[in-house]
């Protein structure tokens, strides 16, 4: 359900009516976060089909599938259920993905995971894999990586500089073409090629969207960029909404430039700013203003007035540190407890804890389930779905009770044991006796065993991981926190392996009750164009926000806008939340907080 209240075209202010009775040629809004952006462009919608624009001939470009559910429920509120149904919103991919699907032949498939492929073209080449380049990357994942920023530049690998990534990239490209698959990357490039080959296909899209509208323009990269300039060819009614401070996709290719672009691609354009914020009170943007100040020469700069007032009684704005980052988040969980006994008619669906890295949830999601709050990690897997966190955790699981096969088939071979198929299969139908006499499984009961002689979890953990790196996939020594570290860092606080499984248990039972009100828990990234009553920004230190893949250049610009990003989803509470000690290791404070202390 939509928590957002939506506009009615008579109550927008004149720049916001402007923009959304602006009915033909180009259009660029311009405004800061909260401005109403995403509500302008409901409007515009409305207004078209209140003129007599058929509601099918509009499109709606959106960032995220969640932002396009979010889009249809408003939509549904201000023209209906039968004409917001006409209208197709969706992302770029999505779209072009639709407008694929009739013209290429049924045996294409989309490749929902492409490592595979990549695995193949980083093999060594035989007569089995006439593909095979060698092992030019270290993984198939920066591979894939640095094939889709070429995609999302619209090369073709003939033209692209680096002579590693152009190998790499033809071979990919010969291996899927073979194979009649697609990526995701793929669904834009196809789209701009029918455009240019195929005139039944050129001539069926132009004319189908006569009105096209994107959202958050500021994150389209190079390739969705021709795409649009592709489908408005005839028109020219091409609406953008953007906002160049929240400009985080950079690290994927896109390109907050193109603002510059579309004034240059078309003059005549009307271009509007918006400069009051309907979402967050004064204490909130001033914080807001002072973090993305510090970009200041790299950007568009825009003022914004608060519509809200600052309610002595409710209104807050503050930083806040603690020793410890447990003690940080039984804060977090205490706060939002403390929140909901005192306004009981805001719903858990009003609060959010949003994060850097999706690795971070794990202290959150415990300190919540202690206090009984219902929560939803939305996007990514839970925690102790984590393939690294669930070997470990079955590593654990062993010690005490092995009447479970499934709980152990899948470590003998974890590290590698070269254990053959064939004893696996005898020693699960065996069971555990099995294993304890089969000559093939001494090595793994031998680690099962030391691992028992630990008490305490957390030391049996670290023993684990230090004398079997291998148990655990090869880890990102980028990321400021490991799952492995998250991991362990929750069962410190446990004294015996039973009383640790107990308690994960117990929290995995609970992420899974169905629940239809409860506290968000997201990445920065995954917050995009969102709102919430209280907002929590947590772990505000240095190599986590800014993260420390990213502390100079444009990189580190990129750090200060999702921070700016983060501040600016909150309309009544905003929580910026720190703490001195990281699983007892000192930590340095975020930057953004010491600029706001001063
Ligand atoms: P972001 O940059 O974060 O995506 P945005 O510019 O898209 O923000 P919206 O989400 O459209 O902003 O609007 C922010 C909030 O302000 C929403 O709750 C919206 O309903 C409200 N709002 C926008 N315009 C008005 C208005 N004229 N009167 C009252 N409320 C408004
Ligand atoms: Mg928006």
């Amino acid at each position: 359900r939509s928590t957002f209240y939506v506009p009615s075209l008579q109550e927008l202010n004149p720049a916001q009516q402007e923009a959304a009775r602006h009915t033909d040629g180009p259009c660029m809004v311009i405004a800061a976060a909260g401005s109403g952006k995403t509500a302008v462009l409901i409007a515009r919608i409305q207004y078209l089909i209140e003129s007599g624009v058929d509601p099918r001939s509009i499109l709606a470009c959106t960032f995220t599938r969640k932002a396009t559910d979010e889009m249809r429920t408003r939509l549904v509120d201000v023209v209906g259920r039968d004409a917001a149904k006409q209208v197709t919103i969706g992302t770029m991919h999505a779209v072009a993905y639709r407008m694929l699907k009739s013209f290429l032949k049924d045996d294409w498939k989309v490749a929902a995971d492409p490592t595979w492929l990549m695995d193949t073209v980083l093999s060594e080449p035989s007569n089995l894999n006439p593909h095979g380049v060698g092992p030019l990357y270290a993984s198939s994942q920066e591979a894939l990586t640095n094939v889709s920023r070429a995609k999302a530049e619209a090369l073709m690998p003939e033209q692209v500089q680096d002579n590693t990534l152009a190998k790499v990239y033809a071979a990919y490209e010969a291996l899927k073409a073979e194979r009649h698959i697609l990526d995701f990357d793929d669904m834009l490039l196809h789209v701009l090629r029918f455009f240019k080959t195929n005139s039944d296909f050129r001539d069926r899209w132009r004319r189908r969207w006569r009105y096209v509208l994107v959202d958050e323009f500021q994150d389209t990269n190079y390739s969705q960029w021709l795409f649009l300039l592709e489908l408005v060819r005839n028109t020219r009614n091409l609406f953008v909404i953007g906002d160049d401070f929240q400009a985080i996709y950079g690290f994927r290719g896109s390109r907050p430039d193109l603002m510059f672009q579309f004034q240059k691609e078309f003059p005549d354009a009307r271009k509007i700013v918006l400069d009051i914020n309907y979402r967050s009170h004064d204490l909130i943007l001033e914080l807001a203003g002072r973090v993305i100040a510090l970009n200041r020469g790299h950007q568009i700069e825009k003022r914004v007035h608060a519509a809200r007032e600052v309610s002595e009684d409710t209104s807050t704005a503050e930083i806040i540190t603690t020793k410890s980052d447990w003690g940080e988040a039984k804060f977090v969980a205490e706060e939002i407890a403390r929140l909901h006994e005192r306004y009981p008619r805001i719903p858990w669906s009003e609060y959010a804890i949003l994060y850097r890295t999706n690795v971070q949830s794990r202290a959150y999601e415990e300190a919540l389930a202690e206090q009984d709050i219902p929560y939803q990690v939305v996007g990514d897997k839970h925690f102790y779905e984590n393939r690294d966190v669930k070997t470990l955790l079955d590593y654990l699981r062993v010690t005490i009770d092995h009447s479970d096969p499934a709980t152990w088939i899948p470590l003998l071979n974890r590290p590698r044991r070269f254990i053959p198929k064939q004893v696996v299969d005898e020693v699960k139908a065996g069971g555990w006796e099995a294993v304890m006499a089969h000559p093939k499984c001494r090595s793994f009961r031998e680690t099962v065993e030391e691992l028992s002689r630990y008490e305490n979890p957390a030391e049996a953990l670290r023993w684990l991981v230090q004398t079997h790196p291998t148990v655990v996939r090869q880890q990102d020594d980028d990321e400021p926190v490991t799952w492995v570290d998250a991991l362990i860092r929750s069962a410190s606080r446990y004294k015996t392996v039973p009383e640790f499984l107990w308690y994960v248990d117990w929290v995995i039972e609970k992420s899974r009750q169905p629940k239809d009100d409860a506290v968000q828990l997201m990445t920065i990234h995954k917050s995009k164009g969102l709102e919430w009553w209280t907002v929590f920004v947590v772990d505000l230190v240095e190599g986590i926000l800014p993260h420390r893949k990213s502390l100079s250049g444009p990189s580190l610009r990129e750090e200060t806008r999702l921070c700016y990003v983060a501040i600016t989803r909150a309309k009544e509470n905003l929580y910026l939340m720190a703490a001195q000690q990281y699983g007892g290791e000192p930590v340095e404070l975020s930057r953004y907080l010491r600029v706001l202390q001063e």
